[in-house]
Formats: structure tokens, sequence, C-alpha cells
């Protein structure tokens, strides 16, 4: 789940990271208050969108009167934000922070992430941070550091020391920061994160380290006992459709192909998109239909697949072992029934029950295309999606 840049700073204020001071609009009546209180004659206007990427897409700007933050608010409320790390639509701006602007001397990357190959949480930094930071990856990888923190002794002092050293920083800004990765770290742990990412963290002229953009994410798997996290999250920033399955229960995430995979277990789904891709397909989702899948969940899944206007062909890979594929070969023929299905349908069954499902389906008005082997039925739908065949 991720927040939004105003609530990843109320969370730092909370664990005495420091940040801007900066308020939250939701309507432009509430402009002139929020003028008031923030800052004097300057202002920081943000759209707070589920995306980075916003400085070089209008989401984030200055301005020097209360005329011109009128008339950036009333562009950008409302809106969608298009960033290079959003799709073609973007993100739908519903509220937008107002910040006091920052003296900027130097602009700092620092991340904390979970990282799986050490399986440590690490430490991110590079002293090229802004809104760059991604060609400095790619051009000059040398440039971002990594320090894995040890889960038993947590953050180390020596470690800071060598952080803040590479840093080129001063003693002043080391004390601080040193302090910040200490808090940061003691909020991953307590939160349940999996990602703080801070870009900018700038030096301000006066030598202070501030927090000017946050980018934090907050581990799904334990959102069951971080319920106030949950109070916060803004679906209106989620795709609709992995809303929808995650609240039944469907393991479902979206891609940008055109085939749809309806798979049961998250290691076979991974199988059979990589089989899509190595024909020469793209698959349009990630869909594990778990192990007690029945025919109503089997219509679910179809409904939230079809929902996709992308989609022109469905892979139907199920190996029964709990399942049983009679149950799916059920939930097939009711989807088609149901939502009049005029797209390609091919189906594998394997396993429990494989030669009832499909002789249920050899017995009813759907045209699906059986195909027992893994391999030709990756490139059967390839092929009907290709033709665009009923
Ligand atoms: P994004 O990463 O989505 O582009 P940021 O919050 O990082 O959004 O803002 C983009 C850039 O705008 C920052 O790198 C910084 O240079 C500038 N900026 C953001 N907030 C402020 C602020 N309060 N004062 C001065 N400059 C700011
Ligand atoms: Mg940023």
């Amino acid at each position: 789940m991720n927040l939004h840049e105003y609530q990843a700073k109320n969370l730092y204020r909370k664990y005495d990271i420091p940040t801007t001071k900066g308020k939250l609009l939701t309507h432009p009546s509430q402009l002139d208050d929020i003028l008031r209180s923030v800052g004097k004659n300057k202002w920081v206007i943000k759209a707070q969108v589920h995306a980075g990427g916003r400085g070089k897409a209008g989401g984030v700007v200055l301005v020097n009167s209360k005329k011109e933050a009128n008339e950036e608010v009333r562009r950008l409320l409302g809106s969608n934000l298009v960033t290079h790390q959003t799709n073609a639509q973007g993100q739908a701006v519903n509220s937008i922070y107002i910040e006091e602007p920052c003296e900027i001397k130097d602009e700092i990357y620092l991340a904390f992430i979970v990282d799986r190959t050490s399986q440590r949480i690490m430490i991110i930094t590079s002293s090229e941070g802004g809104m760059d930071i991604e060609e400095v990856a790619e051009r000059f990888p040398e440039k971002i550091l990594r320090n894995p923190i040890n889960p038993i002794v947590g953050i180390m002092p020596a470690q800071c020391r060598q952080i803040c050293e590479d840093l080129g920083f001063d003693k002043d800004l080391s004390v601080q920061m040193i302090d910040l990765m200490k808090n940061i770290y003691k909020m991953f742990v307590q939160k349940d994160l999996s990602l703080v990412e801070i870009n900018p963290l700038v030096v301000t002229k006066d030598n202070k380290l501030i927090c000017l953009d946050g980018k934090v994410v907050v581990d799904n798997s334990a959102l069951y006992r971080q319920p106030k996290m949950n109070e916060i999250r803004d679906d209106s920033q989620e795709d609709e459709r992995e809303l929808k399955a995650e609240k039944l229960d469907l393991n479902y995430v979206s891609l940008d192909g055109n085939i749809a995979c309806m798979v049961n277990g998250a290691g076979l789904a991974m199988a059979t998109m990589d089989l899509i891709k190595t024909h020469g397909g793209e698959p349009a989702n990630f869909l594990d239909v778990g192990g007690s899948v029945n025919e109503k969940r089997v219509i679910e899944a179809f409904e939230i697949i079809l929902s996709d206007t992308k989609v022109n062909g469905i892979l139907v890979n199920i190996f029964g072992g709990i399942v049983r594929c009679d149950i799916i070969a059920a939930g097939i023929i009711g989807a088609a029934e149901k939502m009049n299905i005029n797209i390609p349908i091919v189906v594998r069954l394997e396993g429990t029950n494989a030669k009832e499902g499909l002789e249920l389906i050899k017995n009813s008005n759907v045209t699906v295309y059986e195909e027992a082997d893994l391999d030709k039925a990756a490139l059967k739908i390839i092929e009907l999606s290709n033709k665009g065949a009923k």
C-alpha cells in the first residue's frame, strides 16, 4: 500500500524526521486559509498522486503570489497527472499539498528498502539526488551506494559514519544524518514498511537536512496489524481491477499485454506467463485463483479478466490437486453463458477430475479450445488472439 507524500510527511513528524511545513487542500475554498497559515509570499504546490516524476510533469510548482497559487490549484485539482511513472491515463489529483519553499543547497537521495537478495533492510544513498536519479542510476551506477542493516544489531554507528563520509557531509550534517537514519529505521520496522524513499533529501542553505519528498510503501501482508495505515488508504489511486480482485481474495496483478491468464498457484501462474512470453505473446495479467476455488470464484475471476478491454484471448491453466477440474470447468461454462464471451479461450486441465471437467466442456454449448500440453496451449492462445478468432 502506497502513502501519499503528505501522509508520509505526517508520519515523518511522528518520528522526529525533519520535513517541511505544509497543509493539505481538497477544495479550492480552503486555499486562502492554507496560504495564510503556511508561508508568506511563496509556496510550493504539490499534486498528491501515487506516482513520482511529478516535478517534471508540472505536478510540483513554485508560486510567487496568491493569484498564481489559485491558478495552479485550479489547474491541478480534478485533473489527471501523467508522469513517466504512470500509465497514459495518469493518476487523479484529488488533493494538493501546499508547503513552504525551501532554500536548497544540495539534493541527496536516501532510501530504505527490503532487499530480497540480502534479506535485509538496505540503506541506499547517493550524493546525486533529485529529479534525475534514474539517469544517475543508469549512467553512473557507482554513485549509488548500498548499506545493508544487520537485523540483529540494527543500524550501526560505524555504518552511519561511513555513509556520511561517502556523502561528503561535514560534522554538523553527519550528526543530523545519523539521527535521521536511526529514526527512519525505527519507523520502517515499527510501521511494517517495505520502502521509504526520500528524493530529494535536501541540505538547506543554512546547513539543515530536510526531507522534501516522501514515498512510503507499507507491506500489504502486515496491514492486519497496522489498522491506522489501512484507514488512510486512498483507493482512488489504485488499479480498479486489482482492488476488486483483492476484495474477492483473488491474487491479481494487471499487466500491459492482451492474453489473460487464469491459473491456480502463484508458481504455475508465473510459469504460464513466462511461457506466453517465450512464445512471443504478452500476458495481460497475473491471476492466481488459489486453492479453495469454486464455481462462483471462477466466474468472478472471468469478470475481472474481461473488464480489461485489452484482453483478446484467455488461457486457463489449472493443475488440479485440491482443486477439482470439473468445478473449474463448471465455472468456465457458467462464465461463458453469463457473460457472452466472444474472445477465444484455451483450457488446459490436468490432475484431479480433469477428464470429468473436459467432458463437461465438450457437452456444453461453449466454444473452448482444449489442449493438454501446456506448450501447445500457450501457442494456441497466441495464434487465436492474433487472429482475433472467436
Ligand atoms: P517528484 O519526485 O514527484 O518530482 P518532489 O517532491 O521530489 O516530486 O519535487 C520535485 C522537485 O521540486 C524536487 O527535486 C525539488 O527540487 C523541488 N521541490 C519540491 N518541494 C520543494 C519545496 N518545498 N521547496 C523547494 N523546492 C521543492
Ligand atoms: Mg521526488
